[in-house]
């Protein structure tokens, strides 16, 4: 699905927070919302993913008018930093939620439903873990199951917060590579939040800087380090390579 925000703007308690951005994610991409911490990134992600709503703006998904879509419909795959499994759920149980909980006319049967989970589970190279309980698993996997409940709905968009935050070094390269597969193994279109340089120009086809509510640039990794287009993508790009 293609992705076009218009013009959004948004405020906390009178302070803007989004001062009018405009972006467009084509079909099957994977981008990356690149900037310092309180640049506004989680807000936009959570405005395209429906918890929050702007003060204005459009946003069209496939041409149609995302906000008037009732939440359903809207089809969203949200993967948080914490992870936020149910923990008296199994790995199973967990992924399947998300098929579970359609409206009934589109719901799958219940062998369907474990069906599909354990497809995703052998799709995400954790089939292993199908019986156990979030208790039971490392941060990597916990995340893993994570995307996996998430891509359960198969969902129109996949939206992601910092996935790989609470992470160690040598296991968000891992996911990362992981995640660059089951991406392309999908073809979803992808929006991810992160502060982190490398795993932005690592990971995705385009990076999206933010400043200070602002889009300061839109391109591909070489062309944002080689060319910023702003004193401030300059710095920031000098300030954490
Ligand atoms: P980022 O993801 O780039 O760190 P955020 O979108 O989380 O930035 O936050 C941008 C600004 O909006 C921050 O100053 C933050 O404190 C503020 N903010 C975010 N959510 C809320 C909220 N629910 N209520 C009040 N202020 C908020």
């Amino acid at each position: 699905m293609s992705i076009t925000v218009r013009n959004i703007t948004k405020s906390f308690n009178g302070t803007p927070v989004l001062k009018g951005v405009d972006l467009a994610v084509e079909k099957g991409e994977l981008v990356a919302l690149l900037g310092p911490s309180g640049s506004g990134k989680t807000t936009l992600l959570k405005i395209i993913a429906g918890l929050e709503w702007p003060e204005t703006g459009a946003l069209d998904v496939d041409g149609e008018d995302w906000f008037a879509l009732p939440a359903r419909d809207r089809r969203i795959g949200f993967v948080f930093q914490h992870y936020a499994l149910f923990p008296h759920m199994s790995v199973r149980e967990n992924i399947a939620f998300g098929l579970r909980v359609r409206p009934k006319a589109t719901r799958p049967s219940r062998a369907d439903i474990l069906t599909r989970a354990d497809e995703l589970l052998r799709f995400l190279q954790i089939p292993h873990l199908a019986d156990r309980y979030p208790g039971q698993l490392s941060g990597g996997q916990k995340q893993r199951v994570a995307l996996g409940r998430a891509l359960a709905i198969e969902p129109k968009v996949l939206l992601l917060d910092e996935p790989f935050g609470a992470l160690d070094a040598a296991i968000r390269r891992d996911l990362r590579r992981w995640l660059r597969e089951v991406h392309d193994a999908t073809g979803s279109t992808t929006i991810f939040v992160t502060h982190d340089q490398e795993e932005a120009f690592e990971l995705a086809d385009r990076v999206v800087v933010m400043g200070e509510g602002r889009i300061e640039q839109i391109g591909h990794a070489d062309l944002i380090s080689d060319r910023p287009a702003s004193p401030f993508v300059a710095r920031f790009m000098g300030a954490t390579v």
